[in-house]
């Protein structure tokens, strides 16, 4: 009897292949085992056994695998079911979802380049004879591709040594050249090595009794020291000694105190003892704990809606306890950017090393590391903490999943392929392991309000701020009004000025708000009117005052502000709106005295710039933080008693049915930075609009009132919660044939859908790295199925394909696009 396995390429192809196996490969082989195969000329792939079956492939002759990669399965049944799910939801294949599921490492391919890796000493003793050729090949050339290394070893089937080499850590493959990820560093003191003998430091205290403050200084460093056994922060120092950041500075330039860091991320955990009781919940969060458990015993999914600062996470971590108490794993998903060292320490002060984190900044290697030990089900990993990609680990008995903000949009992931929303794609997998899952937000998504009041999703609620901290008061300043009068400044109104400036005074911190970086969007010419184009994307550049250049945001494009408009030659170019940038340079002459610093792509870019710059203002070594939305995403600053909004209407009038709920979201969400400790914070909103509706609901914080209208406006538009939609985007670098394709295909679908097909129609960038794109919208209301709205489309995509000119148009699908 011949022996097949299905298996799935890491490619977008529709179906499985099927590869022959002998009987005893057959018999070995298990669904979620990897094997190298060779596919098309001369390429080999690793792929993932799908099933072992006796059915020979109908029209093709079965090709023989190269070789057998795993011992055990690296994927389990669970997952095939989940990616499964996620490919025939998401309009994509399993090869694209196997592809973007697990870390690259496992996806050794001919294409993979192999360098040494310089940082480890490798023990030649160690290494059998193979490895050791292929060891010393690499001293002598930097890398090496894999048909290389198959000459070198004169053997075809190579992964499995390099599977080897790699885990004794000999070599690395070229993804993990990208920068280690540094975790947060933070500065402690302890006395001079000189000092620690008593008589010294008498002699240094009669010194320094000329000095009160530095002696005070010294003396808290002491006291601190006798009841905390533990090194102490320099924040904590100033805090007890009362003394300025001067004193503690010159008291390190005298070498009386020394300086050290210490990074507080994967800190070795002594053990259990080590960690942190949880903390007692206020009666406010009791409630709200035992609704959830409550609708977790009618295995629903539960919306937690609290809001900013109420102790949503104090909640989650109760329910994790209890989850890992069980023996289960337990899941904790936040976006990608709210992913903070901040809250990864608050986790692992509770439950030691029991956190594992799974972050795209870490290198192939740690995440094979994480992988491995959730696949082991080792007490490492039992809880993950992690962004949308964690979702793909190898869980064999999944307790609990929280998914934090979950309003957050860049939960949908956009490119590539499978364009997936980590909260829905969570709900799948909840259901699968049929085990409990929260959805926490100040600001619940328009659609999962809507389940939660429809009674599909258990529904808990926590309307105070933790400690009696009043929510912000909330303050809207109308620009109009203050440019009439000539009150400005710059882009501050006169209110703004005052507030920053009482702030100040009183020793506290400000944030300020500009969705926008760069100094000012664009340029524009004064006498035509023409303002500077991307010669790659249908886009004005944008201009970044501190390098003095244009930029495109799209495709990374840049050119030298030019010194006269390109189209009439007049020297007259203006700027145009406003970015982060220029904010952060009036508030240099508005406020000189005041440190100012800027957050947003331009300044985090760097070597870990957006930890260093939540911990230097974190510090306060800063008292003004200006920033683009990476500012809303979790943070708790202690001292910030002001949020600013430069302007909100750039947020308002956005051309997407969503734009009002992510506003109200949004400005929420920042307001909530403002006064996180006993003191009331403000929040002053600066508009040209400030009637606004949503203006109105932000500064009342009212959600429901939102929530009303924007859900009539969808079912009004037909847009989901009600209905579902999908987007088909078409692209190609040819402008008509674009155009010609796109037509062809909504032609079609409106005469299989009718009413329902909006477009083909230009998105706002119709041109992106000379790729013109075209999109169609496709609503789907309750009445209609989904699936067969789906395989309608997919069938008009194969005829589509069938004409040979349309053939080369690309064309993309978005589900429940956001
Ligand atoms: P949210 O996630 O809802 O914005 P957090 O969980 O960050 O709020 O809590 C806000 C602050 O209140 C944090 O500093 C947290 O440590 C503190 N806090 C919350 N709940 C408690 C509690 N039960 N006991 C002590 N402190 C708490
Ligand atoms: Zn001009
Ligand atoms: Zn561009």
């Amino acid at each position: 009897m011949p022996y097949f396995i299905n298996v799935i390429l890491p490619i977008p192809l529709e179906k499985l292949f099927t590869y022959s196996v002998s009987k005893s490969e057959a018999e070995f082989l298990k669904p979620g085992m990897r094997v190298g195969v060779p596919f098309g000329k001369s390429k080999i792939y690793t792929a993932l056994v799908h099933a072992v079956h006796n059915t020979p492939p109908e029209v093709y002759e079965a090709k023989e695998i190269h070789r057998i990669l795993d011992e055990h399965p690296i994927v389990n049944p669970y997952q095939l079911e989940h990616w499964q799910w996620i490919a025939d939801y998401y309009m994509c294949s399993l090869g694209e979802v196997f592809r973007s599921a697990v870390p690259s490492a496992f996806l050794l391919e001919s294409e993979t380049l192999i360098l040494r890796n310089d940082r480890v000493v490798v023990n030649e003793k160690e290494l059998e004879d193979d490895e050791f050729l292929v060891y010393e090949a690499l001293q002598h050339q930097s890398t090496l591709k894999v048909h290389e290394v198959s000459s070198i070893v004169d053997r075809k089937n190579i992964l499995p040594i390099l599977n080897r080499l790699l885990e004794k850590k000999v070599i690395l493959l070229k993804e993990e050249m990208y920068e280690q990820y540094r975790p947060k560093l933070v500065r402690y003191v302890k006395l001079g090595a000189e000092y620690l003998y008593e008589e010294k430091l008498e002699a240094l205290l009669e010194t320094l009794s000329r000095a009160p403050k530095q002696s005070q200084v010294v003396l808290s460093l002491f006291q601190l020291q006798a009841v905390k056994k533990k090194p102490i922060k320099v924040a904590d120092l100033e805090e007890t000694s009362g003394g300025s950041k001067a004193v503690i500075k010159s008291l390190v330039d005298k070498e009386i105190l020394e300086e050290y860091f210490i990074r507080t991320d994967r800190v070795n955990y002594g053990g259990e003892e080590e960690n942190f009781a949880l903390k007692e919940l206020n009666e406010y969060q009791q409630e709200a704990l035992k609704d959830i458990s409550q609708s977790f015993e009618d295995k629903k999914t539960v919306l937690l809606h609290g809001v900013t600062s109420s102790g949503k996470t104090e909640v989650y971590v109760k329910l994790i306890e209890e989850c890992i108490h069980s023996g289960k794993q337990a899941l904790y998903l936040l976006p990608e950017i709210a992913l903070t060292t901040q809250l990864i320490s608050r986790l692992q002060d509770y439950f030691g090393e029991k956190v594992s984190v799974y972050h795209s900044k870490y290198n192939i290697q740690e995440r094979v590391e994480v992988w491995n030990n959730v696949l082991a089900k080792r007490l490492k990993a039992q809880i993950v903490i992690g962004a949308r990609s964690a979702l793909f680990l190898p869980y064999s008995e999944l307790g609990l999943i929280i998914v934090d903000e979950e309003h957050e949009g860049s939960y949908k992931q956009f490119d590539p392929a499978p364009r997936y929303h980590a909260r829905d794609a969570a709900i799948v997998l909840a259901n699968l392991h049929q085990c409990q899952i929260l959805l926490g937000s100040a600001t619940p998504s328009i659609e999962s309000f809507y389940n939660a009041q429809t009674g599909k999703y258990g529904y808990a609620q926590i309307k105070h701020r933790y400690g009696n901290v009043l929510m912000p008061n909330i303050e809207l300043v109308d620009l109009k009004e203050d440019n009439r009068k000539k009150r400005m400044k710059g882009h501050f109104s006169e209110r703004l000025l005052e507030g920053i400036k009482e702030t100040l005074d009183a020793g506290e911190q400000v944030i300020l708000f500009q969705n926008r970086r760069g100094y000012a969007p664009i340029v524009e010419c004064t006498t035509c009117g023409h303002s500077p184009q991307c010669p790659n994307c249908d886009v004005s550049l944008t201009f970044h005052q501190y390098k003095k250049q244009l930029r495109c945001h799209y495709c990374g494009y840049h050119m030298a502000l030019p010194e006269s408009c390109q189209a009439c030659g007049s020297p007259s170019l203006d700027t145009k709106g406003f970015g982060t940038e220029q904010v952060e340079k009036e508030l240099e002459t508005l406020f000189p005295e005041a440190k100012t610093w800027r957050m947003d792509l331009d300044t985090t870019r760097g070597k870990h710039g957006y930890e260093k710059i939540i911990t230097a203002f974190e510090q306060h070594e800063m008292d003004i933080l200006v920033g683009t939305q990476m500012l809303t995403k979790g943070l708790d600053f202690r001292n910030v008693s002001l949020v600013g909004i430069m302007n909100a209407d750039s947020l308002l009038n956005f051309p997407d049915y969503r734009a009002h709920e992510r506003c109200f979201q949004l400005l929420t969400q920042v307001a909530g930075r403002a006064g996180r400790t006993k003191k009331q914070g403000r929040v002053i909103i600066q508009s040209y609009n400030p009637y606004h509706q949503i203006l109105k609901q932000v500064s009342t914080n009212d959600y429901e009132g939102m929530f009303k209208e924007q859900l009539n406006e969808r079912e009004q538009y037909r847009y989901p919660p009600q209905n579902r939609i999908i987007r088909i985007t078409f692209k190609h670098k040819e402008y008509n044939r674009l155009n010609e394709a796109a037509e062809w295909f909504a032609q079609a679908l409106r005469n299989a859908l009718g009413v329902n097909v909006l477009g083909p129609e230009y998105p706002p960038v119709a041109r992106i790295r000379n790729q013109f794109l075209k999109n169609v919208m496709v609503k789907i209301p309750q009445n209609q199925s989904l699936t067969k709205t789906k395989s309608i489309i997919k069938r008009i995509e194969k005829s589509f394909n069938a004409v040979s000119q349309y053939r080369s148009v690309r064309v993309i699908y978005n589900v429940d696009h956001i």
